[in-house]
């Protein structure tokens, strides 16, 4: 492994402790700034020198980013908030265990403790070539390093992709879409409030972004409405390492039945596109149908529809369909000790 010996690349590190501020001073920096959060995917690209922003807008000292909220309509997480606290905290534990699930199995205890929900919803792909600085599709570039007969592609996608196979690494962002969340944007014109699954872009839209934030934007808070409080949650992730590790895939699902009669449903799944997908052909195929096995076979062969794999990553396939089958044909959840 190339040792780099070499200090970071000097930037102007700002640390504002009121969100108006950052604000202002994102407006003002446009394009050279960059937002760090945790800093766990920011120090990365900052520590190789392949992102060399002019100014960093470090918002740890912002404590209105900061913890969890009950509202009249569900909870308000901030941005700020570390992963840890999202996994501790009793009401998302009580309503929104779906997301204390994949909280709690994002990377290690260290990363979570640092790790910010904003910053894990925001964070970059891993594409080794991206990562290592190679001026691929996503870096600007006109060629896809890991979409060649022998380009490592194990961990990319089998859906939507665009010239770039890149997929979107969080585990929290599916589970965020299932509970139908809204993210809270600021931006020079005023805030913005959108759909889960409308904060993230896929490459056919923008190829070197995985959201839409755009220079001057600051994700401040995610809200959880209480639609689908203490509804049937399914999660499930699929790692090398179970002890930590990125996703080769995970599924997140809400269910409220009647009986055994699904009467609604929200499935997403990660990792297998440069975006979180939202399945709403299963969601709609499955409504009004009992939750039995015969149900999430048919919702795991009509998920896989359309997916094409790579060279090297064919196995995305079953495993996809397997995870839909479970996630909406229901078995024993099993939920790691330390959610409990
Ligand atoms: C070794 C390792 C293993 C990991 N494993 C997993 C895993 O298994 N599952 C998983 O989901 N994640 C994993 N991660 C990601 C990790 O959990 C962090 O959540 C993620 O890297 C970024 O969070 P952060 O708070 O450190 O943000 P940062 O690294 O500081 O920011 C990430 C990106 O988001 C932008 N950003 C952050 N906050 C905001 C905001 N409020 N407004 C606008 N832009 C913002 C930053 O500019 C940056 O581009 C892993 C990371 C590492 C280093
Ligand atoms: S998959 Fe995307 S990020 Fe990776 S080399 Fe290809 S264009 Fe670059």
């Amino acid at each position: 492994m190339a040792v780099i010996r070499d200090v970071m690349p000097a930037f102007q590190l700002y640390q504002p402790t009121s969100t108006s501020d950052a604000q202002k001073l994102l407006e003002q920096h446009g394009a050279d700034a960059w937002v760090l959060a945790g800093g766990l995917d920011s120090m990365d690209w900052l520590k190789d020198r392949i992102k060399k922003p002019k100014a960093v807008i470090d918002l740890s000292g912002i404590e209105e980013l900061r913890g969890i909220r009950e509202t009249g309509d569900g909870i308000e997480i901030g941005a700020m908030t570390t992963l840890t606290e999202v996994v501790r905290n009793p009401a998302v534990k009580q309503k929104y265990g779906l997301l204390t699930q994949a909280a709690g199995v994002v990377a290690s205890p260290q990363i979570r403790n640092q790790g910010t929900i904003g910053g894990n919803v925001s964070q970059d792909a891993r594409c080794w070539y991206y990562r290592a600085g190679w001026p691929c599709y996503r870096a600007g570039g006109n060629i896809c390093y890991a979409d060649t007969p022998v380009g490592r592609n194990r961990e990319h996608a089998i859906l939507h992709a665009e010239r770039c196979v890149a997929v979107n690494p969080s585990d929290t962002a599916p589970a965020l879409i299932a509970l139908d969340a809204k993210f809270v944007v600021q931006t020079p014109k005023g805030e913005r409030v959108m759909d889960a699954e409308k904060y993230f872009v896929g490459p056919e839209l923008d190829i070197t972004r995985m959201n839409i934030l755009q220079p001057g934007h600051l994700l401040t808070a995610i809200r959880v409405p209480s639609t689908w409080a203490g509804a049937q949650f399914y999660f499930e992730k699929v790692r090398d390492r179970n002890v930590w590790d990125f996703p080769l895939m995970n599924v997140a699902s809400a269910m409220r039945l009647s009986g055994n009669t699904i009467q609604n449903v929200r499935i997403a799944v990660n990792a297998v596109a440069a975006r979180p997908l939202r399945l709403t052909a299963v969601e709609d195929s499955v409504r009004g149908k009992s939750r039995s096995a015969e149900t999430g076979e048919m919702a795991g062969k009509l998920a896989v529809q359309g997916a094409v794999p790579l060279q090297f990553n064919a196995y995305k396939i079953p495993l996809m369909r397997n995870l839909v089958k479970r996630a909406i044909g229901g078995v024993q959840e099993v939920s790691p000790s330390w959610v409990s």
